[in-house]
C-alpha cells in the first residue's frame, strides 16, 4: 500500500501537477485546503474531481489527523454541487481506494456525479 506523502512540490502524480498549474484542469473550486475540477473522461454529464492539496495517497492512508480535512473536502462537495445546480436533485460521491478498487491516481480524490435534470444516475 502506498504510504508515501509527498510535498506539494514533490508530488508527481498528475493531480499534483494541476495543484501547482503545470497542467489545465477546468476548475470549478479552489480554497487554501482543496481543488475541485471538472473529469477529463467524465462518466456522467456532471463529474467533477475533489482533491485535497495536501497529498494522501487514498482514502486508506487517512490518520485520525486528517479527520478536519475530510470534513472540509465533505463540505466542498456540497459547495461544488451547489454551484453546479446539483445539490438539490442529488449527486453521487465516491472514491475509489487502491488498485483493486480501480484508482488511477494515487492521490486521494473524491469522483462527484450527477444526472442532469430531472434523469437519475444508474444505480449500482
Ligand atoms: P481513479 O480511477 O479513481 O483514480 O480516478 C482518476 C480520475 O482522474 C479518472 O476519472 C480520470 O478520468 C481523471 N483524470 C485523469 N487525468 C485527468 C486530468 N488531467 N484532468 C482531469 N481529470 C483527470
Amino acid at each position: 500500500m502506498e504510504t508515501t506523502r509527498y510535498n506539494l512540490e514533490d508530488n508527481p502524480t498528475i493531480f499534483g501537477k494541476i495543484l501547482r498549474k503545470e497542467i489545465p484542469a477546468n476548475i470549478v473550486y479552489e480554497d487554501d485546503k482543496a481543488l475541485a475540477f471538472w473529469d477529463i473522461a467524465p462518466k456522467a454529464p456532471v463529474h467533477i474531481i475533489i482533491i485535497p492539496k495536501q497529498h494522501l495517497a487514498c482514502l486508506r492512508c487517512m490518520e485520525t489527523s486528517d479527520a478536519n480535512l475530510m470534513a472540509h473536502l465533505l463540505h466542498v462537495a456540497n459547495i461544488v454541487a451547489e454551484k453546479l445546480d446539483v445539490k438539490e436533485s442529488g449527486y453521487r460521491l465516491i472514491t475509489n481506494a487502491g488498485q483493486g478498487a480501480g484508482q488511477e491516481v494515487p492521490h486521494l480524490h473524491f469522483h462527484l456525479l450527477a444526472s442532469k435534470k430531472g434523469e437519475h444516475l444508474p444505480g449500482f
